[in-house]
């Protein structure tokens, strides 16, 4: 039976950021993803690495995540661009939230640029000029790739750390220690195991997962056909997301005395805030919708893609842009486990078995920079 330190259960970017900083420290780590390669909430995002959406020690994990994929690049192609993040404030009420969050920014000494109406126009032509009132504009951010990063990072991975394997379509199903040993599977052995199973709750020790507090979101995401004519350069935030999003929530004073406008309403219901990518073949990724759902209920979510909360979010991105139905080329679900009261679900079963999941919808911002410390933690400094 093959010996390891380290097994890592999901081969998603939670699981591949732990074997990184795990290899960083000379371990022997063997990571066993279930599916031919990683098809869950790591492939179906937008690809935003957004750390000013971030609040507390999650903004630094995001820092660190920005430095490391931008470290990486630098050694072989993960489809990292940096081209900034930019949150485009549509009514007075958001120009206010972008102020108070510049002047935290600029207080922390991060980079945020404040962009007036016209020269929103000229960098990003494509957005209306009567949605666009003014911007924040986060130039060090960085967008990737989602259904080519995670591949490319595991082949990097592979290639630059011969201590590392990853073994595909493998779900692991049985979690055994004794005397300080992990077997997994009846096939492999191990120091430690970490898991980084996404939401997936059924698999390995169901009793836990739906004991612990987490919810499973289902998102609704649309692709376009590739269109070159609208040219919308690296993260584009927009009105909802500046009433959503956590940096905003936790460092604007204004931001629980502003109120929605009520033509919102349906969409807030439906958890619709939008955002835009566009990837490197010029079509643009499109988003997103929030549903919610106890882990041990997360069936009912469904395998549907519900037409009208599409209709919803492509009404309101034509508010946005010149967009319509007839140019979406492709629409999927993405899903992702969330902590009601934590930003992630921390869980060690025994002193070898640990649980870190649940990293909610900043997984791919802050994975990097969270492993980091959950391996420092694990193994020490
Ligand atoms: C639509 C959408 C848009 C998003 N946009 C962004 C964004 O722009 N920026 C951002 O920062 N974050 C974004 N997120 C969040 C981000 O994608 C997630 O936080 C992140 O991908 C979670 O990574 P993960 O590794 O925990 O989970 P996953 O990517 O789901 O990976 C878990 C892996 O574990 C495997 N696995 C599970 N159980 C087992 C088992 N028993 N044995 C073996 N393998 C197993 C699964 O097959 C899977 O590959 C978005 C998420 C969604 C769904």
């Amino acid at each position: 039976m093959q010996q390891f330190d380290l097994i890592i259960v999901g081969g998603g970017i939670l699981g591949t950021a732990h074997a990184f900083h795990a290899l960083q420290k000379g371990l022997k780590v063997l990571m066993l993803e279930r599916d031919n390669y990683p098809i869950g909430a790591t492939v179906r995002n937008f690809g935003q690495v957004v750390p000013s959406g971030l609040a507390d020690k999650w903004f630094d994990y995001g820092l660190t995540g920005l430095a490391l994929y931008k470290a990486i690049q630098e050694k072989g192609d993960i489809s990292v661009r940096q081209n900034g993040s930019v949150y485009i404030a549509s009514d007075e009420d958001e120009q206010l939230l972008i102020h108070e969050l510049k002047a935290h920014y600029d207080n922390k000494g991060y980079n945020a640029q404040l962009l007036s109406s016209a020269e929103i126009r000229e960098r990003y032509p494509a957005i209306k000029p009567e949605y666009g009132k003014e911007a924040l504009f986060f130039p060090e951010e960085i967008s990737v790739e989602p259904d080519k990063m995670i591949h490319r990072l595991h082949a990097y991975l592979k290639e630059a750390y011969p201590h590392l394997q990853i073994v595909y379509y493998t779900p692991v199903t049985s979690i055994d220690e004794s005397n300080g040993t992990v077997t997994i599977n009846n096939q492999f052995r191990s120091d430690k195991v970490i898991i980084c199973c996404g939401h997936e709750g059924k698999l390995l020790f169901p009793h836990i997962f739906s004991n612990s507090g987490q919810i499973v979101s289902k998102l609704q995401m649309l692709r376009t056909i590739p269109m070159p004519e609208l040219q919308l350069k690296g993260n584009i935030l927009t009105g909802l997301t500046i009433r959503r999003y956590e940096s905003f929530a936790t460092h604007c004073p204004s931001f629980s005395k502003i109120k929605t406008p009520e033509h919102y309403d349906e969409l807030k219901k439906w958890g619709i805030h939008i955002l835009f990518k566009q990837a490197t073949d010029n079509s643009i990724i499109i988003g997103d919708s929030h549903e919610y759902a106890p882990v041990s209920q997360s069936d009912d979510l469904g395998f549907h893609t519900n037409h009208y909360i599409n209709e919803l979010i492509l009404e309101e991105a034509s508010h946005i842009i010149n967009i319509n139905s007839r140019q979406i080329a492709t629409c999927w679900n993405g899903f992702y486990a969330q902590h009601n009261d934590h930003n992630i679900f921390e869980h060690d079963i025994t002193p070898q078995i640990h649980i870190r999941t649940g990293i909610g919808g900043k997984g791919m911002t802050a994975s990097m920079g969270y492993a980091k410390e959950s391996v420092d933690v694990l193994y020490g400094n």
